[in-house]
């Protein structure tokens, strides 16, 4: 695998200046509006908004993801709140409803969710359903009239992601993806750090991220639920990665896979290595598996030195280093309410998402050039 092999790059011992230091905590706070600004469509400016106005959030699917992130992040929000549910199982109604004081009104099962459309309460519906109805659910949504805040993969297919786009606008609503670590400030730095040439001009990105699969029957390993395996579930927080700190998108993508459990492994991908090069020539590797843990990082390598964060892509614990021995520090934040938040004040501003559906459709298409490129044995030019 690629992070025991040759290209492998030493852990360094970052010795503390804290000059240093920080700058780099200042980049990702102070500095972060700058940089997104300085791109084109990827990014706007962040404006520190005055309203005071909290939206109502609809949580469709109250699996693992709503119980112990979105749910517990909504507590600490300032322009969001847990307005609504939607689940098929009466008896995580009845707790919920316990818990986070959610109104009888303001609950659905999946027969009833199109009567959101009459409730007022709730302005957005968040998506945490299996993959594979994420297109469903959506579109439903917006032909509510609510906006829409999907969970990555944002569908099984491009095509899926563009019939969500084009739901949503033809609703007048928004739709943004859950990409939590566009909101993550060791995130913000790096590509703050990538777009001021801190370290000199981008030349190869190493990103990898994967873990070690339980259960043989849940829904990530089927087909039809899933859209694909580890790549669709994680391996898309590296293709991300390298996508905003390369600031542009991939030209040409090749890879290979191997599957060293064809039962459990069946109907999707176990382990995936690609490649992708970018427009001006930034070179990406990149790995996904569900078969071991322990990828999780990025590593940037520039004309001028190097930056990198292990763990990357975890919820929290984020550690960043640079090649001049600084460690890239910031304090632990909840990257879901962070998300959240973001997103509402975009809705509360007139504004666009940074993480747009077309984000999310640009994703699945590099996505299905990975799959085509380990079916045909050959380089994919996008
Ligand atoms: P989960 O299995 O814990 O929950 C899925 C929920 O969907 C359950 O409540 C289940 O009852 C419901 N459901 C409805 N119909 C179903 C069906 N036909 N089959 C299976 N479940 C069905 O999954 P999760 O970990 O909460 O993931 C949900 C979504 O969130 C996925 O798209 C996943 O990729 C995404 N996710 C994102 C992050 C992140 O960090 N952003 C982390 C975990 C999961």
């Amino acid at each position: 695998m690629v992070n025991d092999g040759p290209m492998q790059t030493p852990s360094p011992t970052p010795k503390a200046n804290p000059n240093r230091r920080k700058f780099i905590k200042q980049a990702g706070t102070l500095g972060a509006g700058a940089a997104l600004a300085s791109q084109s469509s990827l990014w706007l400016p962040r404006v520190q908004s005055q309203e005071t106005k909290r939206l109502g959030y609809a949580l469709v699917g109250l699996g693992g993801l709503s119980t112990h992130q979105i749910a517990p992040g909504l507590q600490k929000t300032q322009h969001s709140y847990l307005a609504g549910i939607v689940s098929g199982t009466p008896s995580k109604i009845k707790a919920w409803q316990a818990k986070y004081q959610i109104p009888e009104k303001n609950c659905y099962n999946y027969d009833t969710f199109d009567q959101i459309a009459d409730n007022p309460d709730i302005d957005v519906v968040y998506i945490v359903l299996p993959n594979g109805m994420h297109a469903e659910y959506t579109i439903r949504a917006a032909k509510a009239g609510k906006h829409v805040l999907c969970e990555k993969p944002m569908a099984n297919t491009a095509s899926d992601c563009m019939a969500m786009i084009e739901a949503c606008r033809d609703a007048g609503k928004e739709l943004a993806i859950g990409y939590r670590c566009q909101f993550e400030p060791h995130h913000q730095t790096c590509m703050q750090l990538a777009r001021d040439k801190t370290f000199g001009n981008l030349k190869v990105i190493d990103a990898g991220f994967g873990f070690k699969i339980g259960d043989p029957n849940q829904w990530r390993l089927k087909a039809d639920l899933a859209g694909g395996g580890a790549l669709m579930d994680v391996g898309i927080y590296a293709l991300q990665a390298c996508r905003y700190l390369a600031g542009e998108e991939p030209i040409e993508i090749s890879a290979q896979e191997t599957k060293t459990d064809p039962v459990k492994f069946a109907e999707v991908d176990e382990s995936i290595v690609w490649t992708m090069k970018f427009t001006s020539g930034v070179l990406a590797y990149c790995s996904t598996t569900y078969a071991f843990s322990g990828i999780n990082r990025f590593h940037a390598h520039c004309d001028k030195g190097w930056f990198s964060l292990n763990p990357a892509y975890s919820y929290g614990g984020i550690k960043g280093q640079t090649s001049k021995g600084e460690a890239i520090e910031h304090p632990e934040i909840d990257q879901f309410a962070q998300e959240m938040d973001d997103f509402s004040q975009s809705l509360l501003q007139g504004k666009r998402s940074r993480v747009s559906g077309e984000e999310g459709w640009k994703d699945l298409k590099v996505i299905e050039a990975i799959y085509a490129s380990i079916r045909s044995g050959e380089a994919i030019k996008l």
